[in-house]
């Protein structure tokens, strides 16, 4: 069985090195790993990832809600040079976040800027949302036409517009721990399910295996096609949508 992880960090794994991730990643098989920077900073580690392992990592530029006070005034000539230099680069991790009190109207215009690159490149978007539903709810429309929702564990009625527009949705091992999770795992189409570790923060790409095992029963699939079926949103989801 082959295995894909839509969001993590591999720069933040302080314990091991670029060489020994990628060669685990491969020991577990893992064919693609969205590999989402948090900050400017984190650029160049994952165009180092992306030239060790072009195959398997795609690097995501993008700049973290939490993140936007610390940023350079020229990110966005930063992001568009990283977006030229790897064609298999997409977009994040960027989007709206209420939980550290950053200023709604600066992170508007930040991810606004986001989606500008996403449309100029014509490459997706992993977005990041936390209790700001209705902010993104808002501007459904001025989306690029790929995008996903990393670590997704909102409503089923988020979930119609989400899917409505043409996102898809990326669940981590954490979600379980609720077990209302269940009925929105099976709401969601096996053609939009993608799965992802948050590693090193919210889980860990090897427990992904597991996670498919689990998937599979709750929405009774069995787990082989289930893979095959997420690997297949995957390359859907990275390639270009014209
Ligand atoms: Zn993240």
């Amino acid at each position: 069985m082959q295995f894909t992880d839509s969001h993590i960090h591999l720069q933040d794994y302080k314990t091991k090195n670029a060489q020994q991730i990628i060669a685990e990643l491969r020991e577990y098989n893992f064919t693609k790993v969205i590999c989402v920077s948090a900050q400017s900073d984190d650029f160049s580690y994952l165009a180092t990832l992306a030239e060790l392992a072009p195959e398997l990592i795609i690097p995501a530029f993008g700049i973290h809600p939490w993140y936007i006070d610390k940023v350079p005034t020229d990110w966005p000539e930063l992001i568009r040079h990283f977006l030229q230099q790897y064609p298999q680069g997409i977009l994040g991790e960027c989007g709206f976040d209420r939980l550290k009190g950053v200023d709604l109207v600066q992170q508007k215009a930040v991810f606004q800027t986001h989606i500008e690159l996403a449309k100029e490149f014509n490459r997706p978007l992993n977005i990041h949302l936390v209790h700001a539903e209705d902010i993104l709810a808002s501007i459904f429309k001025q989306l690029p036409p790929k995008f996903l929702l990393h670590s997704f564990s909102g409503s089923i009625s988020f979930l119609r517009q989400i899917l409505h527009h043409g996102g898809y949705i990326s669940i981590n091992p954490l979600i379980l721990r609720n077990p209302k999770s269940h009925d929105l795992i099976k709401a969601i189409p096996s053609d939009r399910l993608l799965v992802e570790s948050d590693g090193p923060f919210q889980s860990d790409y090897s427990y992904l295996p597991d996670f498919i095992k689990q998937i599979s029963q709750i929405k009774k699939i069995d787990s082989l096609s289930l893979s095959r079926q997420i690997q297949q949103n995957l390359q859907n989801f990275i390639s270009s949508s014209d």
